[in-house]
């Protein structure tokens, strides 16, 4: 289980390590913006494995969503190590993305440095806006952190909740407000969901490592890491319907060519997600040469019930807006809970399905272990429990 890290820098420093021992070539992309909690840097790290000519080009990338990044590390960790990459055909080439959003991953945040949920920063900022979910003022109003109470996150509470957000889910439903808070929104900046007002800085390094690695590149898979929906352990495949080109019927029939049926689609009764706007999976396409083929997915794997990951990720968001320092001691209690909705640190079970579930959707790909075999580099030892 040393594949998994407590903390975004021992990623960071097993992730480069691992690929360096391997003679991969490793790019860092330093954020100039921010730095980490313990004054580190905080980077977008890049391993390009095969020629540089290779028409098939397969992307994994982790931590989009910052926390999110300590299952996705780990299971590119994990893939490095199983020798997933080591036989690739000439005509193939694999570019692992590690940290997407440093400063989520590094501060236990979903979002980054200016708050904005970077997998709804992807729009095309030269036209309007996405179209706002009819019920995003008013839960972004209710969800003002700055009004709500240290109360509220108190282990006793039981409705920690104000009592308007109740009243609005008991009024709409469950689907319809987690319709309304996953979509995005792109008006109020200290609320949850913000997509930002312009591409952020992640967003621009993302969208350059493509322009940079794809030029030789006539068909694209990618696989973008998450966690937090759906029950604990639970994989969901999920096609992002990116605005294309080519249809998207031949986009869908790809991308189950790929993963088989169990893909499913945002907003329907087979899935556990909703329609979002801007993914980071939408600028493959944009920063191709037209006629590239790119097929892409989100992996999701469940963490807590969907209340209790709310509460991460609220509570997260009232220290952010409160503007805590690390020395408070809710900044702490905030940062844990925020952390264990992404992340199920201390849970086996969980660790050993959430590799799993990489191993084999990478597989799909092409891409299966050469070896099962003791890591090649000392990461850390921690004790294991027997599959
Ligand atoms: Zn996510």
């Amino acid at each position: 289980m040393h594949y998994f890290s407590s903390t975004y820098s021992e990623a960071r420093k097993k992730f480069c390590d691992i690929a360096q021992s391997h003679d991969w070539e490793v790019e860092s992309h330093v954020n100039p913006i921010c730095l980490g909690p313990e004054g580190e840097d905080l980077a977008m790290d890049t391993v390009w494995i095969g020629s540089k000519d290779a028409k098939n080009v397969k992307i994994i990338t982790s931590g989009v969503h910052g926390t999110e990044g300590y299952a996705g590390s780990a299971i590119q960790l994990n893939l490095m190590e199983l020798g997933s990459f080591d036989n690739l055909p000439d005509d193939t080439a694999v570019l692992l993305v590690h940290a997407i959003n440093p400063y989520g991953f590094a501060y236990n945040s979903r979002t980054n440095e200016n708050n904005v949920d970077l997998n709804r920063n992807h729009i095309d900022w030269s036209k309007d806006l996405p179209e706002e979910h009819p019920l995003t003022e008013k839960l972004c109003n209710i969800l003002d952190m700055n009004k709500w109470e240290e109360s509220f996150f108190m282990p006793n509470t039981l409705n920690w909740q104000p009592l308007s957000f109740l009243f609005m889910f008991a009024k709409n439903g469950t689907r319809t407000m987690q319709d309304a808070l996953t979509r995005g929104q792109y008006r109020f900046k200290d609320s949850l969901v913000y997509g930002g007002e312009d591409p952020e800085w992640s967003n621009q390094q993302w969208r350059g490592i493509l322009k940079k690695y794809l030029v030789n590149a006539k068909t694209v898979e990618h696989i973008d890491i998450h966690t937090g929906l759906g029950a604990s352990g639970d994989v969901e495949v999920i096609f992002i319907d990116t605005p294309s080109s080519s249809s998207r019927s031949s986009r869908y029939a790809r991308v189950k060519k790929i993963w088989g049926d169990k893909v499913t689609c945002p907003g329907t009764i087979n899935s556990e997600s909703s329609v979002g706007t801007g993914a980071m999976n939408n600028a493959i396409e944009e920063e191709v040469e037209k006629g590239v083929v790119v097929t892409t997915v989100t992996l999701e794997i469940g963490t807590l019930k969907p209340a209790e990951v709310f509460k991460g990720m609220a509570m997260d968001n009232w220290v952010r807006s409160k503007k805590l320092p690390a020395t408070d001691p809710m900044y702490k209690k905030a940062k844990n809970l925020a952390k264990r909705a992404f992340f199920l640190e201390n849970d086996d079970v969980w660790k050993e399905k959430v590799l799993e579930h990489g191993r084999q959707t990478v597989e799909q790909m092409g891409l299966a272990p050469s070896r099962v075999t003791k890591p090649t580099i000392n990461l850390n030892n921690v004790k294991n429990k027997k599959r």
